[in-house]
């Protein structure tokens, strides 16, 4: 180079300088853009990262939601209003289990809404927590004529999307409301007097069986041990 330059004319030095300096220039741009492009590639994945793991939970939710759009695979699909999938935090901790919609929820499209629903709610809110930070769905989400109990082949139907619901949503503890939701979830016959109180299994999540709100209206001292039931979960949630 310095024989080069020792060797060029003033106007060729001039020339030789300014490709130089072109060369230099476009070097210095291309390596700022792919900074700043570095830089940009860095932050994406942390940012995207914090959304994927909060939406996640709701994506798959949704999924499950849209694969029973329009489901027709029980008599129940005849009568129903609106299918009621089930309403909550999709991250919730806490997801709780009723055992099929009601008047009021075939109407609303939500679960938990009339009477047994609203002492859902005092419930909840007296465990410290709030309605809208739980996951509330039934085992049926289809309404079943005059409120009758659901039948097998209804639960064989609907039980698959409810297993899905709940591996969407992964809580930490599963609280089942009543009877059928408690016999349904754990595979079993005995009675949900001798099936709560303690901690039972269902596919690896905790699961806590109390007795259903509705029943509670007509039993009042049965909130007595629903209000133990309950303690222990939030002793569990906050272990
Ligand atoms: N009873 C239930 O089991 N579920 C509801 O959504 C309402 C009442």
């Amino acid at each position: 180079m310095e024989e080069s330059f020792s060797q060029s004319t003033p106007e060729q030095l001039q020339k030789e300088l300014l490709f130089v300096v072109r060369g230099l220039k476009s070097q210095v741009l291309n390596s700022s853009s792919l900074a700043v492009g570095l830089e940009w590639k860095k932050s994406m994945p942390a940012e995207i990262e914090t959304k994927v793991i909060s939406s996640n939970n709701e994506e798959k939710l949704k999924k499950v939601c849209q694969e029973m759009a329009n489901c027709q695979l029980c008599q129940l699909s005849k009568t129903r209003r609106n299918i009621v999938f089930g309403d909550g935090n999709p991250n919730a901790q806490i997801v709780f289990v009723g055992e099929a919609p009601g008047a009021d929820e075939d109407q609303q499209g939500l679960p938990f809404v009339g009477r047994a629903g609203q002492l859902l709610t005092k419930i909840i809110e007296a465990m410290g927590i709030k309605r809208k930070d739980v996951y509330i769905c039934n085992i049926l989400k289809c309404r079943p004529p005059e409120n009758r109990n659901p039948l097998p082949d209804e639960i064989s139907f609907c039980e698959p999307f409810l297993k899905k619901q709940l591996q969407a949503i992964s809580p930490k503890v599963i609280c089942a409301l009543g009877t059928f939701a408690a016999q349904t979830l754990l595979k079993t016959d005995v009675t949900i007097s001798l099936l709560r109180g303690r901690f039972h299994t269902y596919n690896g999540i905790k699961l806590m069986p109390t007795y259903h709100p509705a029943y509670l209206l007509r039993n009042p001292s049965a909130k007595k041990p629903v209000w133990e039931d309950v303690q222990m979960i939030m002793r569990e949630i906050q272990a």
